[in-house]
């Protein structure tokens, strides 16, 4: 299939008129059904610790919060994994601030847990960990790693995330040690970062494709209002800033489909955060096919807040799950069943059977 060039990406990216974009969606649709069909994944999403080392300028869990915080005990850990094989999810995901209070043995005992008394897939989101520490984990069962990059662009990911002592951040090189230690990769991006010019968000997204990624999760940028991007009259690009809007998110979500037709790509929670209507939706109908439901138990939610007013916090995982599935079979698609990897789909794949353009055109009409 053709790959958008760099001109054309930052033509759509810049694009505002609705018609246009309801074929780029469109597009972008009939590619994520044609190479990774319609089931739509569950990962459940167990953020297992609050704590975190770094001081993100818009994350409300950076250090220098002085704000409660817990780390998981391991059974509770254990009983969140048991509550997504009970839900029918195939996959989940251990979430955390960058907590070294989380010890590699420790957490290489739990996966084990996980993995003899579970069918789960293991994705780990715990930051910039060692490479002793990421082999151990990937040895006691974890399977895909997601260390989201934010932005390709240098200058801006300095600007916005602090240098943790002498420590140098590179997380593109770090996503190639994931690869060679067998980990399935993700990455990722906010949109709409202050700063961030369209000519940044086309490289990041032209970087998912150099980088072959295995899930990308794209979201807009929401900054806590406690930090220090999270108030009024912070420096933006003038009129080559990328807005942090729903459409501008669901375009990078599309353009990152057609650049990575065999990516996992979720419908953000950040999303859905900025339309909490419908916003899941017009990420599933714009290239996403994956859902992370959250499954930390209730007390801890309330503690884990990068960002305040996150969509959806039904506490009851039951009720959760049955609006998520009612939500995906609205849209005339179906659950994943299993883990839902990239490399178990590989090879099961359907070509395009013709150009992606047509089958777009009849799935916009029906949008
Ligand atoms: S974005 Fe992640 S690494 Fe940065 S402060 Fe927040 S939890 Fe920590």
């Amino acid at each position: 299939m053709p790959r958008l060039t760099h001109e054309e990406i930052l033509l759509w990216l810049r694009e505002t008129e609705p018609t246009a974009l309801e074929q780029l969606f469109a597009r972008a649709d009939a590619v994520r059904h044609a190479f990774v069909g319609d089931a739509v994944h569950l990962r459940g999403l167990i953020e297992i610790s609050s704590y975190c080392v770094r001081q993100c300028h818009y994350c409300g869990l950076r250090m220098a919060r002085s704000i409660p915080r817990y780390r998981m005990a391991r059974e509770e850990i254990l009983a969140c994994a048991r509550t997504a094989v009970r839900l029918g999810f195939g996959t989940v995901v251990l979430q955390a601030g960058e907590d070294y209070g989380i010890e590699a043995a420790w957490l290489a005992d739990v996966l084990r847990a996980i993995k003899e008394e579970t069918p789960l897939a293991i994705t780990l989101s715990l930051g910039e960990r060692m490479p002793h520490e990421l082999r151990l984990w990937r040895e006691a069962g974890a399977d895909r790693y997601l260390l989201r990059f934010e932005t390709s662009d240098p200058a801006l990911y300095a600007a916005i995330h602090p240098r943790r002592g002498a420590a140098v951040s590179d997380r593109i090189a770090l996503l190639g040690e994931l690869r060679s230690m067998g980990y399935e990769i993700g990455g990722g991006v906010m949109v709409g970062i202050p700063g961030q010019t369209y000519e940044m968000l086309a490289h990041d997204i032209e970087l998912f494709e150099q980088l072959d990624l295995d899930m990308i999760g794209i979201g807009p940028f929401l900054a806590h209002p406690d930090t220090p991007l999270g108030v009024p009259g912070v420096p933006t690009a003038g009129a080559e800033q990328v807005p942090s809007s729903e459409w501008m998110t669901l375009k990078a979500v599309a353009l990152a489909r057609l650049a990575c037709p065999e990516a996992n790509l979720p419908s953000t929670t950040a999303l859905a955060t900025i339309n909490s209507v419908d916003g899941r939706e017009h990420g599933l109908q714009s290239g996403a096919n994956v859902f992370m439901p959250i499954l930390t138990p209730a007390p801890y939610r309330q503690m884990y807040q990068i960002y305040p007013g996150r969509t959806c916090n039904e506490e009851d995982a039951i009720r959760c799950n049955a609006c998520l599935r009612g939500r995906i079979g609205r849209l005339g698609r179906t659950v994943g069943e299993g883990p839902g990897g990239r490399s178990a789909r590989r090879g099961e794949a359907d070509p395009l059977p013709c150009d992606a353009g047509h089958a777009a055109d009849a799935a916009a009409v029906k949008r």
